[in-house]
């Protein structure tokens, strides 16, 4: 039997989860299409503590079952599959799984976006014990202590300025000799006393116990390599967006995003993209659950619209 849906949501974040709740709240019938386990990104946060009502913070796993769970009490169905490819046009979209195929009026997209690596051994293993993605999120952690930036252009430098606020002294460790970052920034850069920057530099290994003990810095020019103590790194070497399903579909910037203003709506109509995996200035849980609002606005609209 052919499984046709009014709202058809990939991707099980903040962004996807709260689209869900407003669709099913709506009565629109739902599916959201998912993976791996409920929360996308979020999930691999510890604490979170920018996300308001939660005085003591909340674990993202937990957070993002409880959004599931929010969404399911009100019918919205949760598949967990992966989706191997899409068909957007038309009034019939068509979302292939490895668990078969679903037919919607709409799609939301939400599929989010991941930082890019570094690649070094046990990064992986170390990421939340010493190894961070992003400042905005886990920069509370290291008050008063050391903390190394790798990156150069304006997540990096703004996350460096950041954590200054924060830490007793950071280290910006940059590839080259110069930043991609926008002029505004580099005064503050020069302001910011705690901050120094290692030019020509990389990191070329993470020293630990159970958590991040410091890195090993090589200069690129000289090819000296020598420790460099500190309590937590902060990988800012851009994002990677979840976009690959639907390019050649979507319209995309030069970085991967879908491009979408703030009413989430892309260049096919009934086809709407959320959260991180959006052309938008800043990407955070409560900016995500807030396009999953608007998405869902808008495909009322359009599902009145087409009938
Ligand atoms: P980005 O502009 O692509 O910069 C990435 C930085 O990481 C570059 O400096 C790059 O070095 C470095 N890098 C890349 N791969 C590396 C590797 N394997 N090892 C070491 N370094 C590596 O990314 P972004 O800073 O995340 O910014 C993404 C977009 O968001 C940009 O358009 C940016 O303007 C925008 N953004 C804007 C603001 C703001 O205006 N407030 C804040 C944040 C982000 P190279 O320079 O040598 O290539």
């Amino acid at each position: 039997m052919e499984r046709v849906y009014d709202m058809i949501i990939i991707g099980g974040g903040p962004g996807g989860y709260t689209a869900a709740l407003y669709a099913a709240r709506a009565g629109l019938k739902t599916a959201v299409v998912e993976k791996l386990s409920a929360g996308g990104q979020m999930a691999l946060t510890s604490q979170i503590d920018n996300y308001p009502g939660f005085p003591e913070g909340i674990d993202g796993f937990t957070l993002g079952e409880q959004m599931r769970s929010g969404a399911e009490r009100f019918g919205a169905e949760t598949l967990l599959a992966e989706v191997t490819a899409v068909s957007l046009s038309g009034i019939r979209k068509r979302v292939d799984t490895d668990e078969g195929t679903l037919y919607g009026k709409t799609v939301v997209l939400a599929t989010g976006a991941d930082p890019r690596r570094l690649g070094l051994l046990k990064e992986q293993e170390l990421s939340g014990r010493g190894v961070n993605y992003c400042a905005a999120c886990d920069g509370m952690f290291y008050k008063g202590k050391t903390v190394a930036v790798v990156g150069g252009g304006n997540s990096a430098v703004a996350d460096a300025l950041q954590l200054s606020r924060v830490a007793s002294r950071v280290i910006l460790i940059h590839r080259r000799d110069s930043l991609r970052a926008t002029k505004i920034y580099h005064e503050a850069l020069n302001k910011a006393e705690n901050i120094e920057i290692l030019w020509n530099s990389a990191v070329v290994e993470l020293l630990h116990e159970q958590k991040l003990t410091g890195v090993m810095v090589e200069n690129l020019q000289t090819g000296h390599v020598e420790p460099l103590t500190c309590d937590g790194l902060f990988i800012s070497i851009g994002r990677k967006p979840a976009s690959e399903l639907v390019a050649g579909q979507l319209t995309l910037d030069e970085g991967g995003y879908v491009v979408a203003d703030d009413s989430t709506r892309t260049n096919i109509a009934g086809v709407y993209a959320v959260g991180d995996v959006r052309t938008k200035a800043l990407r955070q849980i409560v900016t995500a659950v807030a396009d999953g609002a608007a998405a869902v606005h808008y495909a009322e609209e359009y599902l009145a619209e087409i009938g």
